[in-house]
């Protein structure tokens, strides 16, 4: 048997047919066109699995089910998209519309969800029964498995450790709140925070991408040698090491996955956190830390996730 896997995003809907050994067999991609709201999505939901099976030869019959990775709240036991702002969605019963069009059991979870899964079945984390994934892009999302399952909070409220507070009263974050891990630890973080470094440091390369400064700018610069950039990593690097070090405590995974662009730098980035970790996760030297590695799957990680609901 097969499954469908939706990546459901804010600028494209990408639909995959998955065999059982986890592989996409055929795909398609539409626009989500969220501005015209959510029946019409999840009707293009729809159309894009009929396309997708049609790419690879089969129909619904061959399918056992489809499974939907969203942003926003997921409540996955009711099958509903609570809150999806970039979407504009509110309490849209997404599993209950594509049952009704396609005939086949529909689950639903948030994207950060599905990619943890997906590394558990296809990436880096195969078999592994205990895994945080962290993944550091425009903001910091979380996904954890715990003892097999998806860990997600009283409708699918919980897990949003980029929401814990690492600095209180600290920078503000898209949350509301004040001193979120994300607020120091995802890209956007990194890019502020190289932003002002080189305001204070004019001498610095990165001073020279003024407003346009990437993180991939702060690296360049690093690794040309310059001390204001080599010192803003260093600190972003405790940032994001003492927040993973936070959810070993919690939840003493085996494994702890880095995705996102920044996990591009690889050891680069995965070294200098894992001696922050070893040197502070609760337990020290009686305890062995969790291994620390990249994310393998890239933008394949949400429809294989979705497929594996
Ligand atoms: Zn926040």
């Amino acid at each position: 048997m097969y499954r469908i896997g939706i990546d459901l995003g804010g600028t494209n809907i990408a639909a995959g047919v998955v065999d059982e050994s986890q592989h996409i067999v055929a795909e398609t991609s539409v626009p989500t066109g969220a501005e015209r709201g959510a029946e019409a999505v999840v009707a293009d939901i729809c159309r894009a699995a009929e396309l997708a099976m049609a790419k690879a030869g089969i129909t619904a019959a061959h399918c056992a089910s489809i499974g939907i990775g969203s942003p926003g709240t997921c409540d996955g036991s009711r099958g509903v998209v609570v809150r999806a702002y970039n979407l504009g969605w509110f309490n849209v019963p997404v599993c209950d519309m594509v049952t009704a069009r396609l005939g086949l059991p529909c689950r639903l979870s948030n994207d950060a969800n599905c990619a943890a899964l997906a590394e558990t079945v296809a990436g880096a984390a195969v078999g592994c029964r205990n895994m945080v994934l962290v993944t550091l892009g425009t903001g910091v999302g979380v996904g954890i498995v715990s003892d097999g399952k998806l860990l997600e909070g009283v409708g699918g409220t919980g897990a949003e450790a980029g929401h814990a507070i690492l600095v209180l009263d600290g920078e503000p974050c898209t949350c509301g709140r004040k001193g979120c891990w994300e607020a120091y630890a995802s890209a956007t973080a990194l890019i502020r925070q190289g932003r002002r470094a080189a305001l204070a440091h004019p001498e610095s390369p990165m001073a020279r991408c003024g407003d346009a400064l990437t993180a991939k700018d702060v690296f360049d610069a690093a690794d040309g040698g310059d001390e204001t950039a080599q010192a803003v990593l260093a600190q972003y690097y405790v940032y994001v090491a003492a927040g993973v070090t936070d959810l070993v405590n919690i939840l003493g995974p085996e494994m702890v996955l880095i995705g996102g662009g920044i996990s591009r730098q690889g050891e680069r980035l995965l070294s200098p956190v894992r001696e922050y970790v070893a040197a502070n996760c609760f337990g020290g030297h009686d305890r062995l830390p969790p291994v620390i590695e990249a994310a393998r799957l890239g933008n394949e990680a949400g429809i294989i996730g979705a497929a594996a609901l």
